[in-house]
């Protein structure tokens, strides 16, 4: 994905340096630029803006966290659970106002998103999810297996939860619109320039990147799945896992009536879920676990497109134009992890495939703190820095569970077709 923009020269000072041009360190600067001005901000990014995750995901712009609102009140306490179900049941609108001021162009639609059961017993869990957000005010409810059937052409769900507030967007011209809109108010944006080590000094810190020494009163490190071991422990604080996604040609307009006929992304509930959309081109659109891997395997396009036939027989015909996969990072914490590991340093990741609202909204809470608000007022909470305790454990075990859970949902798939016929 090369950018067109020339790269800057390297400052040898800053008042905050980004390390990451995804959504998270885009929106951070523009944030900070906007309460602040954008003189002495300075992203940085190894590749191009948008090369991380914020460049290749499934473009669905889901409200929340992987957790109900009863789990954060448990774990946050009511007042604290309270305004983290706030901050994260707004990302969503939080982005489309986002997009709607600076006026990006990445085909952005709050056009609600369907989350499908694929069992009476995760429709239960479903509908208990509805229930807990309605209870917030949210507008998030269920459909019978008629109304879902008549929005996805298929009839393989029991039904499904509809969020309102959700919506979809092109994820790349949307990365680009964030970095256009950032260097419109002031902000450096180096690109193909590397983060290589830092160190405190007597301002703040020295960054020694791939271009030379920035010295810098804040770093924020917004390098989620992909993040180097900027500071001890850093790559530990998450476990990595991998999504793969491909794209079919422009479906034919015959097909296009029937497939997705209620043109919302869905995601669905099997345990290595899958979930797709149509693209403002006119493609089929369908994502789902990857292999432990950043290059694509022999059999990737094969294992998407036989999930797109699974769903869709009628897709035969239509050959796919594009396979890619990306990185996604599952926090220790496991809610997103915003955290002040020493002074001057903000860490911001982990957001387990919700990161397209949510790491946008992120960059408020990070600005928040880069301007200089106390951890203990921060709306999102500040969490201590805790890697997990034997990492490389936790990584075998997510390949092992992975494995297993896709084993599962074959059976289970089989089964279901064998009671069928
Ligand atoms: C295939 C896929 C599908 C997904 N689908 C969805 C979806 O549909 N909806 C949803 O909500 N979420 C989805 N996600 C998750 C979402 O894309 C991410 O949570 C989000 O983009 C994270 O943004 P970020 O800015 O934190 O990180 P990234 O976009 O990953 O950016 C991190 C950046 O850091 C840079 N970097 C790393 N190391 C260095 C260094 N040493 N020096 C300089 N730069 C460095 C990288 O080059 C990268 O550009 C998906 C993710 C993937 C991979």
């Amino acid at each position: 994905m090369p950018s067109p923009q020339a790269v800057p020269a390297l400052p040898s000072r800053a008042r905050c340096v980004i390390i990451g041009a995804g959504y998270t360190g885009l929106n951070s600067a523009l944030e900070i630029a906007r309460t602040t001005g954008g003189e002495g901000v300075v992203v940085l990014d190894s590749l191009h803006i948008g090369e991380g995750a914020s460049g290749r995901n499934g473009g669905q712009v889901i409200p929340g966290l992987k957790l109900d609102p009863d789990t954060l009140i448990e774990r946050f306490g009511v007042s604290g659970g309270a305004a983290l179900i706030e901050a994260v049941g707004g990302a969503a609108d939080y982005t489309f106002d986002l997009i709607k001021r600076l006026g990006i162009d990445c085909d952005a639609r709050q056009c609600g998103w369907l989350q499908a059961a694929h069992t009476e017993g995760t429709l239960r869990v479903l509908s208990q999810r509805a229930e807990q957000w309605q209870r917030h005010g949210a507008d998030v409810r269920m459909l019978d297996r008629q109304q879902t059937q008549a929005r996805l052409g298929t009839s393989i769900y029991h039904g499904a939860l509809l969020d309102t507030r959700a919506g979809q967007l092109q994820p790349y011209q949307y990365a680009l619109g964030l970095g256009a809109a950032a260097r419109a108010q002031g902000v450096t944006l180096l690109e193909q320039t590397r983060a290589l080590s830092m160190s405190p000094d007597a301002q703040g810190w020295t960054l020694s990147t791939s271009r030379g020494d920035i010295h810098a009163e804040q770093i924020v490190i917004a390098t989620n799945a992909y993040s180097p071991a900027l500071l001890p422990g850093l790559p530990q604080t998450y476990v990595t896992l991998w999504s793969l996604q491909a794209a079919t040609v422009p479906l034919p307009d015959e097909l296009a009536a029937r497939i997705l006929p209620g043109d919302l992304p869905v995601s669905d509930t099997f345990r290595v879920l899958r979930y797709f959309r149509r693209s403002h081109d006119g493609r089929f659109v369908l994502g789902t676990r990857g292999a432990f891997r950043d290059e694509l395997g022999a059999g990737d396009a094969r294992r998407v497109r036989d999930e797109m036939l699974s769903l869709y027989p009628e897709l035969d015909s239509v050959p796919l134009s594009h396979c890619w996969c990306g990185r996604v990072a599952v926090p220790a914490s496991t809610i997103p992890f915003l955290s002040q590991p020493a002074k001057g340093v903000t860490v911001a990741l982990g957001y387990y495939g919700r990161g397209v609202a949510m790491a946008t909204r992120m960059g408020g809470f990070v600005a928040d703190l880069v301007n200089g608000l106390p951890a203990a007022h921060s709306a999102y909470p500040v969490l201590p820095f805790k890697p997990f305790p034997a990492a490389p454990l936790h990584r075998s075990a997510a390949r092992i569970t992975a494995n297993v859970m896709r084993l599962r949902d074959l059976l289970e798939r089989r089964l279901r077709a064998g009671a069928g016929s």
